[in-house]
């Protein structure tokens, strides 16, 4: 079967290996660091699918046994230029009510999608919340926002894979990579 979109193979920031070695290095801060009694992992889609899942599968050999769930926003909607406004899609379904929450999202861009959802976790009553993303994009963010737990601190440029996408696709690939527009 015939896939139109080229898959971006040869601009790879980061190689799977890379990945799964950082991701081991953050499973075991936020071990050490959070609170992890009464812990709920709440993932941002659709974006932190994947990474999400390897967090999730290295917490117990730390024995740490969370509930997950997860909240579907938006601010993007096909294009690569954030709207600014961010919107509850499908929202989580916990009661956040003594819970220490750790958000989990894909990439720190303009900062507004992880303060959106950590001031939505806050205000319905978590204990604490901590935040977790894989790339934190350098680069002037819109609203005062950093992220607690941060994998790469890569340029200000468009990524894709370990379920990053550009209008849906890429999310499957193993690695993160730059994607040119020029090629597409
Ligand atoms: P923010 O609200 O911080 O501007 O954006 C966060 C969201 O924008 C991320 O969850 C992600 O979905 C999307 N995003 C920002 N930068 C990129 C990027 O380089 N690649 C992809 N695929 N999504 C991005
Ligand atoms: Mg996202």
């Amino acid at each position: 079967m015939k896939n139109k979109q080229p898959h971006p193979t040869n601009n790879i920031l980061y190689s799977s290996e890379d990945i799964r070695q950082r991701v081991d290095e953050l499973i075991d801060e936020i071990a050490s660091t959070c609170d992890t009694e009464n812990l709920v992992v709440l993932g941002i889609l659709r974006g932190s699918f994947i990474f999400l899942a390897d967090l999730v599968r290295g917490f117990n050999r730390h024995k740490i046994h969370p509930r997950i769930d997860f909240i579907t926003l938006s601010s993007y909607g096909a294009g690569t230029i954030s709207s600014g406004k961010v919107k509850i899609i499908h929202d989580i379904d916990v009661d956040l009510k003594n819970a220490d929450v750790v958000v989990v999202d894909d990439i720190l861009d303009t900062g507004r999608t992880l303060q959106f959802a950590r001031d939505l976790f806050i205000e319905r009553g978590a204990s604490s919340v901590r935040t977790c993303v894989l790339l934190d994009k350098k680069r002037e963010r819109a609203v005062e926002m950093e992220a607690d737990h941060a994998g790469f601190r890569i340029d200000d440029v468009f990524v894709v894979g370990y379920g990053l996408d550009h209008n849906n696709y890429y999310r499957e690939l193993p690695h993160i990579a730059k994607l040119t527009f020029d090629t597409i």
